[in-house]
């Protein structure tokens, strides 16, 4: 490499090394992401935009600079085993102001699928299938709402499995398709005994 004009020694040795290297890096862990996600955080200059965007970052330790940051490093076991991972709200703010064009919501989505994969997965998620499963809801309605509705003049439940809950099969079906409930049930056995 021909020495580059006023660069100290030591410089010019850091702009050749443009590899980054650690001990517990994964490269495939990158391709991974990036196939999973379709989107591009090898271009990230860490310019904490995501972050600043970020609703969850003022009210806990999770950051998303930090999670790109990850995916860029191939640091698979620190990403997947961060419970800061399944922190992200999915708002897609950090998408909207990414001013390298990266998703970086995308990539968290496709980190939790790897997690989930290695069964680690927050079981208040987990009890969130089982009730998709039971009602079509995350969170049911319940006397308290039905009240509220009807003193709104509307109907008590929404119309929705609530009130057609014929259609609740097919979303068992959906559920059962991916293994969702059967591995949700598995892994809070495990977990609760
Ligand atoms: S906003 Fe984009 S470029 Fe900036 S740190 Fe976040 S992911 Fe990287
Ligand atoms: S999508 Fe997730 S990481 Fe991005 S700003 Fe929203 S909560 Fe934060």
């Amino acid at each position: 490499m021909a020495k580059a004009k006023g660069y100290p020694e030591a410089l010019e040795t850091k702009l050749r090394d443009r590899a980054l290297h650690a001990d517990d890096s994964n490269p495939q862990f990158t391709k991974t992401v990036e196939e999973i996600s379709r989107t591009i955080p090898h271009m990230c200059f860490q310019c904490g935009t995501c972050t600043s965007s970020c609703p969850s970052a003022p009210r806990s330790s999770y950051r998303i600079r930090k999670f790109v940051r990850r995916v860029v490093l191939g640091l698979e076991n620190e990403a997947l085993t961060d419970p800061d991972l399944w922190l992200c709200t999915t708002c897609y703010s950090c998408t909207d102001r990414c001013p390298r064009d990266i998703a970086p919501t995308d990539t968290i989505m496709a980190m939790r699928n790897l997690a989930f994969k290695r069964d680690i997965i927050p079981i208040n998620f987990l009890k969130t299938v089982q009730a998709i499963y039971k009602s079509g809801h995350g969170v049911p309605n319940n006397d308290v709402n039905r009240a509220a509705r009807v003193k709104l003049g509307l109907t008590a439940d929404p119309p929705t499995t609530h009130m057609y809950p014929e259609y609740i099969k097919g979303i068992q079906k959906i559920i059962d398709h991916y293994k969702l409930k059967e591995n949700a049930d598995r892994i809070i056995k495990e977990a609760e005994g």
